[in-house]
């Protein structure tokens, strides 16, 4: 089995981002919000047939592991009212897709969290996505305010409710910023990677894992900077009197495969260990066109990973066992979903 632990509804229906307008629009306005508009299970389906389904069957991956958009999480917009109910609203349409097509998509939440706004906001909905929706998983956003880093660092007491749910239901949590509002940042290129990368340099120079051995995260899109620079935090890891840079991080985080060229791949699997490397797509994302040096979409990742000099083993720890270790409830969810 194939699992792409890393995909975002970026094809959903028109209603469900023309009611999230309507409701900053109210927000600022200082009115109430227009109720939600109607989507019919038919608009969902055609919007995962005709995208993220035949992009599964075309590349020959199995289960996705489905988010709603990131950029469109916009955590710095409204108030800690509108981000609950517009999670509320995104995470239930995961939810709809998961259930509609069972067998190809299994749910990760987002957060309702707002820029200096306590995450103890987001634990009701981390209990709805697990205990009503089967999620196995959440998006946690180190920069609710969108670029301009107003909250304290991941290793700050502040997130640790949020960390002891994780711990509670044992879900990971990947580390995805959302949209910039800062023009100093491009959303997907700058602030995503500058996003991971700091991520885990802030979990890095924390107590997090010492508080919380068991508790995972994902650091997406290859782990920003962090796997090429990997000698850095060695270093700095060692001068902070850290210790050993895998011993400190390797038991509780892991990188996923959004990576979007063969030598970038081939960096990520000889330097992070097997068993901390997730297969991941994040397709149709961020960069949807074709490679004109491969004749490939840059987001096709499986074949960069069908490439490595990599056992047949290997290959399938990076394809679904390590997925199915770090998402610990992700078997009995597929189950679940398969027997439904
Ligand atoms: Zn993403």
């Amino acid at each position: 089995m194939i699992i792409d632990c890393h995909g975002h509804y970026t094809t959903s229906p028109k209603q469900h981002e023309a009611w999230r307008t309507q409701q900053i629009e109210a927000h600022a306005a200082g009115q109430a919000p227009p109720p939600r508009l109607a989507m019919t299970d038919d608009e969902i389906r055609e919007t995962i047939t005709g995208g993220q389904l035949k992009v599964q069957r075309e590349r020959g991956t199995d289960l996705t592991i489905f988010s709603p958009r990131a950029a469109g999480m916009g955590h710095h917009l409204g108030d800690a009212t509108t981000s609950e109910a517009w999670a509320a609203a995104c995470n239930e349409l995961i939810h709809r897709v998961c259930s509609l097509f069972p067998k190809n998509f299994i749910g990760v939440g987002m957060l309702p969290q707002s820029a200096r706004v306590s995450p103890k906001n987001c634990l009701a909905e981390i209990d709805r996505c697990v205990n009503e929706y089967g999620f196995v998983g959440v998006n946690l956003n180190p920069d609710p305010s969108g670029g301009h880093w107003q909250d304290p660092p991941l290793g700050d007491r502040y997130w640790y409710p949020v960390y002891e749910k994780m711990v509670e239901y044992d879900i990971p949590a990947m580390v995805h910023v959302s949209a910039a509002c800062n023009p100093a940042f491009h959303t997907t290129g700058s602030h995503y990677l500058s996003g991971d990368t700091t991520g885990f340099n802030q979990l890095m120079t924390s107590q997090v894992f010492k508080d919380f051995p068991s508790i995972k995260f994902i650091i997406p899109h290859g782990g920003g900077a962090v796997p090429y620079h990997w000698g850095r935090f060695r270093g700095l890891a060692q001068d902070a009197k850290l210790g050993l840079l895998s011993e400190l991080m390797l038991k509780n985080v892991f990188f996923d495969t959004c990576v979007y060229h063969l030598p970038g791949q081939e960096l990520l699997a000889k330097v992070i260990p097997v068993d901390n490397i997730l297969f991941a797509s994040e397709m149709i994302g961020a960069v949807r066109g074709i490679d004109p040096e491969t004749g490939h979409h840059y987001d096709d990742t499986k074949r960069y990973i069908d490439q490595l000099p990599l056992s047949a083993g290997d290959k399938a720890r990076i394809f679904e066992g390590n997925a199915r270790r770090v998402y610990s409830r992700l078997s009995a969810q597929i189950a679940k979903q398969t027997a439904a």
